[in-house]
């Protein structure tokens, strides 16, 4: 299996968004040898029961719909394969985890050590090193998406979903690119999916956040989100302002300075930052073990002050600490502390400056709220994403019309069939708990129906 995903891997760096149709045979004798596991028959009524719309028309779908083909998607797309539900999947791109394709940069790894970020019913590779690059965990899932035989229908993008007492009414827009060519936009189509269970599952990240910051639009050189960020390569001999300092700005910032280029960070609020590891063991896995015995204020302190030896004082380099702990912030709002990678040691090197927030920008630069004033080439904003189902989702009682997220943390139920899957601030571990919650629950409500039919 190991030696098929390094495969697969070289293929995928060359073209990264083809999906082969057909199952490996690694795969393949996996499911003949362990059919618990993998059972050719339930892979085939997955495949089979994505009915495709007709244009104009509607669907009546017997199981549950899940909107995004994310890693939230991907993982209750396979549970319900294992437990005989037959599901449709929607995803808007033409691609599964879009946001992994197309919105990270290059370098990228996965934060947290691989068993964190695991899919259900799936191990990673044991070749795949402890924090597995972008490239590796896109095989993951293209891996996981054949496993399960798992058929998403591309270029659906859901623009609104209502219940209507009986079945969630979920509308999609299916643009269909015609005459690019000469760049006209393409067809549209609207198309209508029924289903008394809907999972929405579009991502924390659905959305790139760009600040309307005060005189930006002024600015003579260019301005871009880091979800458009590949690599520093193409900044080289440029003036980089990266604008945040959440994980994307730290590791922004890092990518540039590797590749020589002139960086500066703007640093608006205080943030947390602790090492990625401690003596080799990761940060956040002690941090759980840590959970188990000690209050949330205990193995706060024990952090800090083990970030303070490794890292040093970062308030003193621009980056002040807010005065509730990292563990403590991260269950009372859900904002996760930065892992350190080699950002600090580039700042303490000089090889990134650090300036406070931005007051406003000039034609050729901006202005810091200390007074100062710097010129850029380029501006990158890494500042953050949002949830887009307040666009499309007509319900306020689960989701919060105002964030995107369900109004109570950790939350993935709400009524009428209708369930969040991946928006517990979690990471793909909080992806992996709400899927399995999910399809047990749905499996629940699918069988005593079916049941009731049957009898
Ligand atoms: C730069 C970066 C690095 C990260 N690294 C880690 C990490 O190392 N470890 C970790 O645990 N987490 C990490 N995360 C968090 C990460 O986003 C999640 O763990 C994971 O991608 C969540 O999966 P998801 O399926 O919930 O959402 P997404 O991956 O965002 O997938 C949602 C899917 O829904 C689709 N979609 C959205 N709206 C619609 C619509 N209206 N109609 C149809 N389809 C739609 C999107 O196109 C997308 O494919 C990182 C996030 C970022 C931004």
């Amino acid at each position: 299996m190991d030696h098929h995903f390094t495969e697969i891997e070289g293929k995928m760096a060359h073209e990264p968004l083809a999906h082969s149709s057909t199952f490996s045979d690694e795969t393949k004798d996996k499911m003949e040898h362990d059919s618990l596991v993998y059972s050719p028959r339930s892979i085939a009524r997955a495949t089979t029961t994505g009915i495709p719309v007709g244009d104009q028309g509607v669907a009546v779908l017997r199981g549950p719909l899940i909107v995004g083909a994310g890693p939230a998607g991907l993982a209750c797309a396979a549970l319900l394969t294992m437990l005989y539900i037959p599901y449709v999947l929607l995803e808007r791109d033409v691609c599964v985890a879009s946001m992994w394709h197309r919105r990270t940069y290059r370098r990228l790894c996965l934060h947290l050590p691989k068993r964190y970020c695991e899919l259900p019913l799936m191990h990673f590779p044991r070749t795949y090193p402890t924090y597995p690059t972008r490239q590796q965990f896109l095989v993951y899932l293209n891996e996981y998406m054949r496993a399960f035989g798992i058929r998403p229908f591309f270029s659906l993008e859901v623009v609104a979903a209502e219940y209507n007492g009986e079945y969630w009414c979920v509308r999609t827009k299916d643009v269909i690119p015609t005459g690019t060519l000469n760049g006209q936009s393409g067809e549209e189509s609207i198309r209508e999916y029924r289903s008394k269970w809907l999972i929405v599952a579009t991502g924390e990240n659905a959305e790139p956040v760009v600040p309307d910051m005060p005189g930006i639009h002024n600015f003579k050189g260019q301005v871009m989100h880091s979800c458009d960020y590949r690599s520093g390569e193409s900044f080289q001999g440029k003036k980089v302002l990266v604008v945040g300092c959440g994980n994307s700005g730290m590791e922004v910032s890092l990518d540039l300075a590797n590749h020589n280029v002139h960086t500066s960070m703007a640093v608006r609020r205080s943030g947390h930052v602790l090492p990625r590891e401690v003596m080799g063991i990761s940060t956040f896995s002690l941090s759980v073990w840590l959970l188990k015995f000690l209050r949330v204020q205990i193995v706060d302190r024990i952090l800090l002050l083990l970030a303070w030896f490794i890292l040093g004082d970062t308030a003193q380099i621009g980056i002040p600490r807010p005065s509730m702990g990292p563990m403590e912030l991260k269950q009372v709002s859900g904002k996760t502390p930065v892992l350190d990678v080699g950002t600090i040691a580039q700042i303490k090197s000089g090889n990134i400056k650090v300036f406070p927030a931005i007051r406003s920008f000039q034609e050729y630069g901006v202005e810091f709220t200390n007074g100062r004033i710097e010129s850029f080439d380029v501006v990158i904003l890494a500042t953050g994403y949002k949830s887009n189902v307040p666009y499309w989702l007509k319900e306020n009682e689960f989701f919060s019309q105002q964030s995107g997220f369900p109004n109570k943390p950790n939350e993935w139920k709400g009524k009428d069939g209708l369930y969040a899957a991946g928006f517990s601030r979690r990471g793909l571990l909080g992806v992996s708990m709400d899927a399995t919650k999910i399809a047990e629950d749905i499996a629940q409500s699918y069988n005593n129906i079916y049941k009731l039919q049957r009898s």
